[in-house]
């Protein structure tokens, strides 16, 4: 019995730590000077679905679709607890925006089966679309949760869930399978084991490519991305846009009138 989870997980590069040298002369920026980390709200993801299968059984494959170097997040996955990991990668598959990404990973699940609940994080911190997950869910034709903070109940083939909405919570019941996008609050992601560090090591993920999958071209990487990024803008601020405002009562009447002029308020 128990429950089975797929994971969507992304590498993503730490945009926490962006600075002057990480941002190439076209605004775009230099990966290659940056961390690459576990995508945060993925993490939590990951961790809803081993908190699943503690509770329930079941079994959690985490997949990612990237460049290779993306096998070390499906490593950390397997650190965690995950049973299976996929790494689908391929040159077509490159340059992929949200559509043609979600067309891929949906191909994937449909290829792994058997599955009950699908997790995918909020956002990825680079991209920042939220896109992946609700379209992931809607070319799977299944019903989708998103802003998840809590899994309430698993019963009888439903789920009933716990979301995070501007002011307050919404309790929403879905039956199963169904696909799940999850807020940073959610959980705090368990640390490693030790003992599956060290068996994992080495460990070479299993990989997908474009001959693995029933996917159409055309639909993939590149290709298959109608989004056209029109311009990047690089914002450094400089001293010049800092304002000291003294923390006194004169001081936060000035903030206000300046924010009002600047129609920020009001
Ligand atoms: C060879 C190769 C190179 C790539 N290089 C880049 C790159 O340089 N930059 C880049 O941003 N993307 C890259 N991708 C991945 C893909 O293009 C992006 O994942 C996609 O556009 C995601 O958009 P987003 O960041 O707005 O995600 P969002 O919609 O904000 O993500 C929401 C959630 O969807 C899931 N998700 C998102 N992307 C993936 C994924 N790829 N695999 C599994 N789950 C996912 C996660 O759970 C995530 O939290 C590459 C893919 C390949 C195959």
């Amino acid at each position: 019995m128990g429950y089975n989870s797929i994971v969507l997980v992304k590498q993503v590069p730490d945009t926490a730590n962006i600075t002057g040298d990480v941002m190439k002369p076209d605004g775009t920026v230099n990966r290659a000077k940056l961390p690459a980390i576990f995508n945060p709200e993925d993490k939590v993801a990951l961790e809803l679905a081993l908190q699943v299968k503690d509770q329930y059984g079941g079994k959690v494959t985490a997949i990612t679709m990237g460049p290779p170097k993306a096998a070390e997040l499906l490593k950390e996955c397997l650190y965690m607890g995950a049973d299976d990991v996929i790494l689908v990668t391929d040159h077509k598959f490159a340059a992929a925006d949200t559509l043609a990404t979600s067309y891929v990973l949906n191909k994937v699940i449909k290829k792994i089966g058997n599955f009950d609940i699908i997790f995918a994080g909020r956002q990825a911190i680079d991209g920042d679309t939220a896109q992946v997950g609700p379209q992931t869910a809607e070319k799977l034709g299944l019903p989708q949760i998103t802003y998840t903070e809590k899994i309430l109940e698993l019963n009888n083939g439903n789920i009933r869930v716990q979301r995070l909405i501007d002011g307050g919570h919404e309790i929403l019941v879905s039956k199963l399978p169904a696909l799940l996008t999850v807020v940073k609050e959610a959980s705090v992601p368990r640390p490693f084991r030790a003992k599956r560090a060290m068996a994992y090591k080495n460990y070479v993920p299993p990989q997908l490519a474009t001959e693995d999958l029933d996917v159409d071209i055309k639909r993939c990487g590149l290709f298959g991305s109608p989004t056209k990024v029109y311009n990047i803008e690089s914002v450094v601020l400089s001293a010049g846009d800092h304002e000291n405002i003294e923390p006194t009562k004169e001081g936060l009447g000035q903030l206000i009138d300046k924010l009002m002029n600047d129609h920020i308020f009001g």
